[in-house]
């Protein structure tokens, strides 16, 4: 998979116009995080003076394993604003291919956790429940006094 940008093409002050459809799964090569193929690449190429200029955005989806209860969690990734800024003379052929950039770019803003149901994961509240109980069990074991104040009123 590539995102190729045809330099030639951008002479005399011409802009390319990119609308590309990646695979998801060219992005990572890991069982933790996988993205549906669907990452959706749109933007412009051109050059200023002695540089190429990217500017483009992405959207994707990441799937990650909920934290609390391993289930996936489909997390939306937007990047509005993504801008690459290349040497010409520092891209050997005529064609430059940014996949590698946009690939990056993606995984910077894919968080490390996810939970699913908006972090309210149905595992968290049994856990929360569970405690709660053990709380008010020790509350009463830990009140030795209690029970001989009653005893002096007497
Ligand atoms: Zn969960």
């Amino acid at each position: 998979m590539q995102l190729k940008i045809f330099i030639d093409r951008l002479k005399q002050g011409k802009e390319v116009i990119i609308e590309e459809t990646l695979k998801g799964a060219c992005l990572v090569d890991d069982p933790e995080l996988t993205f549906p193929p669907n990452v959706e690449v749109s933007g412009r190429a051109y050059l200023a003076n002695a540089y190429l200029v990217v500017r483009l955005e992405l959207q994707a989806t990441a799937i990650l394993p909920c934290k609390i209860c391993n289930a996936n969690v489909p997390v939306a990734i937007s990047i509005k604003n993504f801008h690459h800024i290349k040497p010409i003379a520092k891209i050997p052929s005529s064609v430059y291919d940014c996949l590698e950039e946009v690939r990056q770019a993606i995984l910077l803003e894919t968080p490390n956790f996810a939970e699913c149901r908006q972090g309210n994961c149905l595992e968290r509240k049994a856990l929360g429940r569970y405690f709660a109980k053990d709380m008010s069990k020790s509350q009463k074991v830990h009140h030795p006094f209690a029970q001989m104040d009653d005893a002096d009123k007497k």
